[in-house]
Parts: structure tokens; sequence; C-alpha cells
């Protein structure tokens, strides 16, 4: 027995509520190694009564990585408290018990002493990782406001390029703002989505509005306060909902606080607000225009003109979270996104969620980090994160080809076991965005595979997001050429690729329920044929998804009703499916 590898820990995302009233308890042990493991469980004050360690419960291996397995079970307490370990059968038939206190030989000596166990002592609901349920029926839509629409050319900045007059270069306007997503909202409607990420619309310097002058303030490029209340309350009325980018980790330069800071220095009032290392804050010009050297003062990035705030000071909390209640209360959004939030301080975001959680209820939180995220996701500070972990993954398999398909299961589980199955439920899956390039670029324009990659990402656990314009074919690398003006002309658009992003937000939509909690199962996973079948399973039904991502035609056995295909050729009991081909079953 590999001892060293059985691993666990209380109250983390190995042993949570679930519910009210159900616990999920999750053991690693290393992969092939154990035969069988049963929790032993019972409450704290009863070990003597109750005597747990004759009432095993079987636990199921629910997933493998490349080196662990994992092991699942759910539980209650009828007094909401619980002691627990773990009964465990090698492989090379040696038994031993697995508690607080290490390992022991599976005698009753070890069992009988309750320090042994692990403890979950109470069943705090106000602990609980919640998830809104609205957030796990939502398919997101992701608008950079400069690009989208032009809908009133009266707040066009100066120098605003025709639309779609050339490529976007970082210093370009082509006069895009909210009017034009108000001038929108039945195209979005008809597209299947409901919900809304907008990138920053605050008044700031910059096309992106990633350097906030004015968190309080609509940028005049893109309207005005009562522009932005109609649009909410127009998606509202449509069942869309609006989360908005708020960039909190620093601000920009032409904002008046750090004017401020470089006017007076440190007998300025904001001196404290910023990272000023070395009055006066300087720097020298980098070899980008957007990059510096010897600076004086913390930045985001190597960006001058972005100094980051310290929100360790309690004057820049209270401004911040003022920010935040106020576009929740004034203005009715669902959501935040946070930038670049990995970079700002726990002790910040935890009063940001009570903030938010008084504000409105249900109020999702989304922070953007693109590594292991389990410090910001235990239920106090985010609901879930952009989810480029799980879908690099994805598309380093399917696309990029850099991974044979046992790393990308392996991967995949990976991500799943690093969260509760609460935050899995709401993760926010995108395969491209503002800041990467897209996926039809990323695929060398092959749109089936952009079919493929996308049907696939679309059945796993979490909410898919469709980065704007992917839908009618736009291309681009990476950023600025993927902020290029959305196409409205009918005849440009990509009209087969709509229609299918269409169908498969309207099957994401319908089978929510299953594709949200339904557990996954990876059917057949071959690196001969490149055959991947994956199910997930809720209440009895099952949803199946094919897929030929070798280089020959597969025969692939069909289940129940056909919901979306391509590439694929339907029979009686079988179908054939082409490379790069897939078809999503429902049983
Ligand atoms: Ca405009």
């Amino acid at each position: 027995m590999n001892t060293a590898a059985i691993y666990h820990r209380p109250e983390s995302e190995y042993a949570y509520l679930y519910d009210q009233e159900t616990m999920h308890v999750r053991l690693k042990t290393a992969k092939g190694d154990i035969q069988q493991v049963w929790l032993l469980h019972g409450d704290p004050y009863n070990l003597e009564l109750e005597e747990w360690y004759k009432k095993p419960l079987a636990m199921t291996k629910i997933l493998s990585t490349n080196v662990y397995d994992y092991w699942f079970v759910e539980v209650t307490a009828p007094f909401k408290r619980l002691s627990y370990g773990f009964s465990l059968e090698g492989s090379d038939g040696l038994k031993a018990f697995f508690g607080d206190h290490g390992l022991f030989p599976m005698e009753e000596e070890a069992l009988q002493i309750a320090n042994n166990y692990f403890r979950m002592p109470y069943f705090h609901e106000v602990d609980r990782f919640k998830a809104p349920e609205w957030v796990k029926e939502t398919v997101w839509y992701q608008i950079f406001p400069e690009r989208f629409a032009n809908g009133d050319p009266k707040n066009d900045p100066k120098n605003v390029l025709p639309w779609n007059s050339k490529d976007p270069d970082r210093q370009d306007y082509f006069g895009g703002d909210l009017q034009g997503v108000l001038d929108h909202l039945d195209y979005l409607e008809e597209l299947g989505i409901n919900g809304i990420y907008f990138c920053p619309i605050f008044k700031a310097s910059s096309n992106h509005k990633y350097d906030t002058i004015d968190y309080l303030t609509i940028d005049p490029d893109f309207g005005d306060e009562a522009v932005f209340k109609k649009l909410v309350s127009e998606c509202h009325k449509r069942g869309i909902k609006v989360m908005l980018d708020a960039v909190f980790n620093h601000m920009g330069d032409e904002s008046p606080q750090w004017q401020d800071v470089l006017e007076h220095g440190q007998a300025s009032p904001y001196a404290d607000w910023f990272h000023v290392n070395e009055f006066p804050a300087t720097y020298k010009e980098g070899r980008d225009f957007e990059d510096a050297y010897d600076l004086t003062y913390d930045t985001f990035a190597f960006t001058p003109h972005m100094p980051k705030l310290n929100t360790a000071n309690p004057e820049v909390q209270e401004y911040l979270l003022n920010v935040a209640r106020y576009w929740i209360e004034e203005f009715d959004i669902d959501a935040w996104r946070l930038d670049v939030a990995n970079e700002v301080d726990h002790v910040f975001w935890k009063r940001f969620r009570q903030t938010c959680d008084a504000a409105k209820k249900d109020f999702y939180i989304l922070g953007e980090i693109w590594h292991s995220s389990q410090s910001w996701l235990q239920g106090d500070e985010f609901h879930a994160v952009m989810n480029y972990a799980y879908t690099d993954a994805i598309l380093d398999y399917f696309v990029k080809k850099r991974i044979p398909v046992t790393k990308m299961m392996a991967e995949i589980n990976n991500q799943m076991m690093l969260y509760r199955d609460q935050t899995n439920q709401m993760q926010f899956n995108i395969l491209d965005s503002h800041d990467t390039p897209r996926l039809l670029t990323e695929t060398k324009e092959d749109k089936d595979l952009a079919k493929q990659v996308q049907a696939f990402t679309y059945i796993q656990p979490g909410v898919p997001c469709l980065y704007y314009g992917d839908e009618i074919g736009l291309t681009g690398g990476m950023d600025p050429d993927c902020r290029k003006c959305m196409v409205w002309e009918k005849e440009k658009q990509d009209q087969d690729l709509l229609k299918f992003t269409q169908d498969l937000i309207a099957v994401r939509r319908k089978e929510q329920k299953i594709l949200s909690e339904g557990s996954t199962h990876w059917v057949q996973v071959s690196e001969v044929s490149g055959v991947i079948i994956y199910e997930r399973l809720y209440g009895g039904n099952v949803l199946r998804g094919a897929f030929n991502t070798g280089i020959y035609p597969a025969t692939i056995e069909l289940v129940g009703e056909t919901l979306l295909d391509n590439l694929a050729t339907l029979g009686e009991q079988t179908a054939n499916l082409q490379p790069k081909g897939f078809i999503l079953m429902k049983g």
C-alpha cells in the first residue's frame, strides 16, 4: 500500500457541506493502489454506543488522474456534526485505518479512540458554499463594448474610424457603445444567450477601459447612466443577466487620485492609496509603449499607466466597496467579474463578498484567475473563476495537439477535484476572450474542429461563455487582433456557424440540469482511434457525447435521441462519424 499518497483535508474541497444536510467526502489515493475505501462515521459524542467502525459505508472511485484515484461518498448526520475516518483495503490485500492522526493497522484499539477521527464539528449553513441557481442556467455572452455595435454616432470619440474599416491596433477607436448593445438585444435573444458579461464600461482613457479614471461614471464614449439603466432593465425583461467588469487591482494613471499623488507626492491624501515604494513616483519608458522600467511604484504587470491600488488601506476599501454597492443598488446588476483578482488581497475580497451579498440576493462573483484557485473559492470570496486552466486542457488536446487525450482527461479530472461540486457547477468556461486569440483562429479557421471543441466544452460542468462574434465566424489573433468589430451585414456573417451556435446553446439550456449537476464519466478514451465518449448522468438520465478526434471515420453506437451532430451519418443503431465530427445524444 502506497501510504504516502493517501490524502484528505477536513473542511476543504475534500470535506464540505453540499446542501444543508448533506456532506461530501473525498479521499485521494495512489492510482490503482487501493481496492476499496469505506467511510467510518458517526456522531462525535457517540463513538462508544454507535461503534461507527462496525458500520462501514462504501465509497465510490469517481475519477482518476495519471497518478491518483479519487474516492467519494455523500453522508448526512442527524445532529449536524460528524466524526469520520477511512477504512482502506489495498490492492496488496493489506488493510488500514486512516484518520486525523494518520495511518493505523486495522485493529479495534485505534478505532475506539475518538481523537483518531477527522471532524466536521457542526454543519454551519452560514459557512456553506452557496451557488446562485440562476448561474447554472446561464449561457454567457462576452461583449467588448468598443467593438460590438455603434448605436449612437453622437458619442463617438475623436479620430473614430469607420466601423470595421481595418483590423484593430492598440489605440484605435471604432465608436461602439451601450446603445449598440440595446439595438441588438433581439439578436442576442435569438442566439439564446441569457447573460451578458461586459468588459469595463467606466470612464477610462483607453479603448479597453481597464485603466479606470472614475468608477462611478459610464465612459462618455459608451453613453451615460440613463442608457445603461435602460439596458439593464431591457435585459432583465428578456431574462438576460448583466455582469460588469470591476478593475480593483489598479487604477488608470489619469485618475484624480493618482494625479494628486504625482503632484503632491508624499503629502497627497492619496499617497497611501497606491504602492509607491519611493517618492516621487516615476518610471522610465520601456521596450513597448505600455511597458516601463525603473518604476518607483507597483503597477499592473509593467504598465506605468496602471498604478496598483493599496486595498489594505481602509479608505481604499471603503471607496471600492461603495463602487461595488452603487452599481448593484442603483442599476440592479447581477454579477461582478473581477479583473486581475488574484493580485488583490484576500481580506479585501472577503469584505467585498459580504458587501455584495448584503446588496443583492443571489449575486454572482467571478474572479479572473488563470491558475489553481482554491484559496478564493472557499465560499467567502468568489463563486467561480474564469476557467482557463480547464479549457486550456481542452484546447491543448483538441486544437493545439500538445498533449495526448489521456493527459487531457487527467487534467480535467484534476481540475474538478480542486473544487467543491458547487463551484464546478458554476465555473466560467471560455475557449477565448478579449485576452486570447479567437477559437476560429486557433483552429486555423477549421470550422468543424471549432464546432467539435465547442460541443465538447458545452457538455462539461460549469457554464459556457461565448465571446462576441465567434458565432458568426469572427477571427483574430492575440489582442488587439481578437477585438475586431462585430460584423452585422447578414451576407458577411457565417450563417451556418450562427445556426450551429444557436442549436448548441439551445441544447445546453434545455439540458441544463443534467449538464450542471450530472456526474461525469469517461466511457471511452482511445489514443489509437481518437474516439472519446463522455457522459453526464443525473437522476437516471444520461447525456452522452461522442467525438472523433482521430484521422479515420469511426462507428459509434447510438443511444436514445440525437440532440445535435456534425459530420455524422446516422443509421438505425450506429452512426458513421467522420474525423472532427461529434454526436450529442440523450437516453
Ligand atoms: Ca458611438
